[in-house]
């Protein structure tokens, strides 16, 4: 693919807060764009909003991209450093005759716009120079503003297809603030043509700009890259997604033990459309078949539930290795006091069921404990019965009997005792589970216990008898 050799595209953050879902997956769109065409994939610090910028989201931000895997190449690039190309670029409009001037007070625009006129006026575009010469001797303040020129401005995004406006609805807008202060869109267009972009792909919250910025492409005489804008995120409710519908952050999933590869691949699949039933992809497969154009225009609702089982997916994948590696990231004690077998024999039966180690590390803790607790709703359910007493009593006994302590003659011995009774056995499994573990769900009954051992299973039994009711 010679044509897209030299393909750079840039992911742009303002670190006014830190990376969230609707961010990384513009960072995602834009790496996989780069890779898939071996290009360059650049990170902009947008940092000229210094009250509202932070170095701690900017680094917040760094640590998240690098957790997903989503590296830059070369340097970061921070728009404080660049104010004087900035206002080189302004003087340029302005000599050109691209951009003016403009004396009009606050109050005066505000009255206009309380007319209903939104669009500035244009009262100072035709000033010549002895107006501008009086306004500037008598030290007005002035903002700087581009001269819209007549005409249609067209575009063809990747994803939305051919775009047109006409530029009568574009505003004459501020490039420079009174104080000399580059404003959004004109710093984007210098640093877009200084770093070579050859595509911008971010959100549809942008489209509104890229018509204006088009307008300084065209006044600096500079190439105009092509766009694409993905679609919003949206929640659950159809609104765009936003921290009301509480999606946590990419931080929040690190420290819940997710694993990046799963996020990623959640993250792809929020607007593109792989054209294919696979659901499960791993980075290199993304980079492989990634394609601008199966992105869909329609807004992608977050979805907690598929994330969760994309993430299931991912943790099965892995091997023990690698979870007991990420485990041990969590909490460096977990596990002690067992040996590595058994730690082992913990994730291969819980693997299946949790989705982050988090999760894992929280599902496990009866493997290494005696429960202290049993979950409520369950005891009302399962332990309710005077005859459960007896079912576990009958099962001790057999239990103790067991020579060859293992799944199949733990779950025979069960049978038996349900049988002897003439019930379904998880009239006895499902209060068993309980007095192991405390909690309702969990991985096999007879694989658990074959892994907690005779004589822990007996202790915790018999515990769970001093709580139940007697027949
Ligand atoms: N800094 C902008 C933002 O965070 C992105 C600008 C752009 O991608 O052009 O929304």
């Amino acid at each position: 693919m010679t044509d897209m050799i030299s393909t750079k595209v840039r992911f742009a953050p303002s670190p006014t807060g830190e990376l969230h879902i609707g961010g990384a997956r513009t960072a995602l769109f834009n790496y996989l764009f780069a890779k898939h065409h071996n290009g360059k994939f650049f990170l902009r610090i947008e940092d000229t909003d210094r009250e509202r910028s932070k170095d701690e989201f900017t680094d917040q931000i760094c640590e998240s991209l690098n957790w997903l895997g989503l590296h830059w190449d070369g340097e970061i690039l921070f728009q404080s450093n660049r104010i004087k190309e900035y206002q080189s670029a302004i003087q340029t409009l302005l000599s050109g005759g691209n951009a003016y001037r403009c004396f009009c007070s606050k109050d005066l625009l505000e009255k206009s716009r309380a007319e209903g006129v939104y669009q500035y006026p244009r009262t100072c575009r035709n000033l010549n120079e002895n107006e501008i010469r009086k306004h500037l001797n008598s030290g007005e303040n002035y903002v700087i503003r581009i001269k819209i020129p007549e005409g249609q401005t067209s575009y063809n995004d990747i994803i939305y297809g051919h775009v047109t406006v006409n530029n009568s609805e574009i505003d004459d807008f501020i490039i420079a603030r009174s104080d000399g202060s580059p404003t959004y869109n004109l710093v984007v267009v210098v640093d877009d043509h200084s770093m070579g972009i050859t595509h911008v792909i971010r959100g549809e919250d942008h489209i509104s700009n890229t018509s204006k910025q088009i307008q300084i492409y065209k006044a600096l005489g500079f190439d105009i890259p092509v766009f694409a804008h993905l679609p919003m995120i949206l929640g659950p409710d159809k609104k765009r997604l936003s921290k009301r519908h509480g999606a946590p952050g990419v931080q929040q999933f690190k420290n819940d033990g997710y694993l990046p590869d799963a996020l990623l691949n959640y993250l792809v699949l929020l607007g593109w459309n792989p054209d294919s039933e696979q659901e499960i992809f791993i980075l290199d497969e993304m980079i492989a078949k990634f394609d601008l154009a199966q992105v869909n225009k329609k807004g992608a609702v977050y979805d907690e539930k598929k994330l969760y089982w994309i993430s299931g997916q991912h943790m099965q994948r892995l091997g023990n290795k690698n979870i007991l590696d990420g485990i041990l990231a969590i909490n460096q004690s977990w596990g002690n006091g067992f040996n590595i077998q058994y730690q082992y024999t913990v994730i291969e039966l819980l693997k299946v069921r949790a989705k982050s180690i988090l999760e894992f590390i929280d599902q496990s803790v009866y493997f290494f404990n005696d429960p202290e607790e049993y979950d409520s709703k369950a005891v009302g359910k399962h332990w309710s019965n005077n005859s459960v007493n007896d079912f576990i009593n009958t099962f001790i006994n057999k239990m103790e009997a067991i020579e060859n302590w293992n799944t199949e003659q733990i779950e025979k011995e069960l049978r038996n005792v349900a049988e002897k009774y003439e019930i379904p056995a998880g009239r006895i499994i499902h209060p068993i589970r309980l007095a192991l573990s405390g909690v309702p769900n969990g991985p096999s009954l007879f694989a658990m216990m074959e892994l907690l051992g005779k004589e822990t299973c007996i202790r915790r039994l018999n515990k769970a008898l001093k709580l139940l009711p007697k027949s």
